[in-house]
């Protein structure tokens, strides 16, 4: 069993105290932890000056009955899932898919939020950075995360966790998709520069074995890594390979939408 001691003794070594960090985090990965998730923000943060994650609401997701052609999305299929759509609060919980860990940094009383009604992030002394995003430049954090020499985090998880990976496939010129995304006046709002799939993010891990610092805690891996390293390895994998990190699964519509996309 770890205890908050025993975290921040762990995470020292990374040498991250002064830096802008996006993390993403299994807290499963750790093994137990005294405190749970809360230790493990407190540790984060004692260790890591502007700390940042994604804390997304896919509830917020609404289709309508028609929209772009090759967006991934199954327009007559997908309207039975409307009636769960939630609008967008401030205060909603980030997705169970973003962790618990995430949650548990957005309920910190020192955190804010970016607004964006579907792939808000947050965070601890990154205001100026959440203040970069718009509806229609989703990303910009991320950019702005890079332009302060930001570093990733990767606590128990591996790259298909990595969301500055999608802000490297955007620069690279890959298709981005449209979303919708269900307001408190009931009407959707429109979300371009939606990302593709993370599936198959993990093939870039060999490429970044030199730019990354590991060590191990309970059951996790850690690594973190300079995001701009991280950026430019995977723009100029794809400007190699315009198929680079999709992924394999036959039914993924939005690695099929890219593959398409390139034949024109
Ligand atoms: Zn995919």
């Amino acid at each position: 069993m770890l205890n908050f001691n025993d975290l921040i003794v762990a995470l020292e070594p990374l040498g991250l105290q002064k830096k802008v960090v996006i993390a993403h985090a299994s807290l499963r990965a750790f093994g137990h932890i005294e405190g749970g998730a809360d230790s493990l923000v407190t540790a984060l943060l004692y260790n890591i000056e502007s700390l940042m994650m994604p804390s997304h609401t896919y509830k917020t997701l609404f289709t309508p009955i028609s929209g772009p052609a090759n967006n991934a999305v199954n327009y007559a299929r997908a309207q039975q899932w409307n009636r769960l759509a939630e609008p967008f609060r401030p205060e909603m919980p980030a997705d169970v898919m973003m962790g618990t860990v995430a949650e548990h940094l957005r309920q910190r009383p020192e955190s804010k939020r970016s607004m964006h009604p579907i792939l808000s992030f947050t965070g601890v002394n990154v205001q100026k950075i959440l203040d970069t995003q718009t509806l229609e430049d989703p990303l910009a954090p991320l950019m702005a995360l890079a332009n302060s020499d930001g570093w990733c985090l990767l606590l128990g998880v591996d790259h298909t966790a990595n969301t500055s990976i999608h802000l490297a496939e955007k620069l690279a010129g890959r298709k981005q998709f449209t979303r919708w995304a269900l307001m408190e006046d009931g009407n959707p709002i429109v979300c371009p520069g939606f990302p593709g799939c993370s599936a198959g993010f993990e093939t870039i891990a060999t490429q970044m074995e030199p730019f990354v610092k590991k060590l191990t805690v309970g059951g996790a891996l850690v690594q973190t890594f300079p995001l701009r390293a991280l950026i430019t390895r995977v723009y100029e994998t794809i400007k190699k390979d315009p198929l680079a990190l999709l992924c394999q699964r036959p039914d993924c519509e939005r690695c099929a939408a890219v593959r398409e996309a390139l034949k024109n």
